[in-house]
């Protein structure tokens, strides 16, 4: 029998197999797509935390490898007035400077690695069903297949089945009042490549000029949640004409490099807080289905790896799942919680958001020393004082 069945082969699920790996347990990863590449090409940052959470998985050169670094953000407002230029985390540390890459990229990146580990990741599995059992749990998968282990992690992103499985009554996301616009684009305008550009003007606009030339940005758009059809209806040219009409009056170069995408994708912005219930015997979430941030602080990859680490150092550490799944909860909650906050303040419709001075990023909700702590592989995790959830 698999000591441990991961739902989802995603950023938190991969990741925590290799760190479970590291901690002397295996894990069979259950992936619902046949393929890699369903998220269409959206990007995201990777953050110095996740970064430092990689390193203590050895797979922080892989996701180097993968994606160029970012050293600081500048940061202009709808004028074009540059109103702050900051450093981005560790950006002296070149193992844990910020990253940028692809969902896609990353998760490929961390599959392969897995795969090179000997870490069996199994593809076109959807997890329907979990029966807990004395001893064990039973995953029921939507071909008829079925896997069995002492554990099951549900690390299947926001609309995740395991949270539904656990409790029935766990909040379901929350719209958060922004739809999210991806392209890419080419030759647009010039920008030192370790720069994340930002503009504060009718939009929150985001962009990287990669050594190629490329341009990859977004831009978050305070406006009514997009309904489904119109997601995956809708049309490059319908999105450009949308953006340009709310960027053209400004002295930007946002309008020009919307103008000039080849393709532009858009999604819906959503939130997920205060899930009561994380664990219930031998099954537990983690990631995107326990706790998610809108995009805003651009940090729900780097929470979700370090998840990974903490969880697997808590196994580590307390061999009963009941023990390690509640020190995990207890040292995950305050921090994952002060990052969605954060986030959906920034997300928020606030006419004088775009004026005020961007501070650099700091990391959420516990003191930097306790995060390193929680972090670094060789430093055992300290019991709870107190438990919360099943
Ligand atoms: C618009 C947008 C921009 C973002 N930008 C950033 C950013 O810049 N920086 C950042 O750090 N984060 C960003 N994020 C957040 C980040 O993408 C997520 O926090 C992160 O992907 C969470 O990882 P996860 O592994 O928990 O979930 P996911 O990445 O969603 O992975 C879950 C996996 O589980 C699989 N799965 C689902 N259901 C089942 C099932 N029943 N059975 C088996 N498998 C299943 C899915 O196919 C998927 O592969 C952004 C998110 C959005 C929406």
């Amino acid at each position: 029998m698999t000591p441990v069945v991961i739902i989802g082969g995603g950023i938190a699920g991969v990741a925590t197999a290799l760190a479970l790996q590291k901690a002397g347990l295996d894990a069979t990863v259950y992936e619902a797509h046949p393929h890699n590449s369903q998220d269409g090409g959206a990007f995201l940052t990777l953050a110095s935390n996740g970064m430092r959470a990689l390193q203590q998985i050895d797979a922080d050169a892989v996701v180097a490898e993968a994606g160029p670094p970012l050293t600081t953000m500048r940061v202009c407002n709808g004028a074009g007035t540059e109103v702050a230029t900051v450093p981005l985390g560790d950006h002296q540390d070149p193992a844990t400077r910020y990253r940028y890459l692809t969902r896609a990229g990353l998760c490929a990146a961390l599959q392969q690695e897995a795969q090179r580990r000997g870490i069996p990741i199994q593809r076109d599995k959807r997890l329907i069903r979990v029966i807990q059992h004395r001893g064990g749990v039973t995953a029921d998968f939507h071909d008829g297949t079925r896997a069995a282990g002492e554990i099951l992690i549900g690390a299947d992103g926001l609309n995740s089945t395991v949270r539904a499985l656990i409790d029935p009554a766990a909040p379901a996301p929350r719209y958060v009042g922004q739809r999210v616009f991806y392209g890419y684009s080419r030759n647009t305008v010039r920008s030192n490549p370790d720069c994340f550009q930002v503009i504060r003007g009718a939009a929150a606009f985001g962009y990287i000029v990669t050594e190629q030339q490329d341009t990859w940005w977004f831009a978050r758009v305070v406006d009514d949640e997009l309904p489904r059809r119109a997601l995956t209806s809708g049309t490059t040219t319908r999105w450009k004409a949308e953006l340009s009409a709310l960027l053209q009056h400004e002295a930007t170069p946002a309008a020009g490099i919307v103008d000039a995408a080849r393709r532009v994708l858009v999604t819906n912005a959503y939130d997920l807080a205060d899930v009561p219930t994380w664990h219930r015997t031998r099954v537990i979430v983690i990631g995107d289905a326990a706790h998610a941030a809108s995009p805003a602080t651009g940090q729900g990859a780097s929470m979700a790896l370090e998840d990974a680490v903490v969880l697997a150092k808590a196994l580590r550490d307390r061999p009963d799942p009941a023990g390690a799944f509640a020190t995990y909860e207890q040292l995950r909650r305050e921090r994952v919680q002060a990052n969605i906050t954060a986030s959906a303040r920034m997300s928020a419709p606030d006419p004088t958001k775009g004026r005020t001075a961007p501070r650099p990023p700091r990391s959420p909700g516990i003191p930097d020393e306790a995060l390193t702590a929680q972090l670094d592989w060789h430093v055992p995790l300290a019991p709870p004082s107190r438990t919360r959830g099943a």
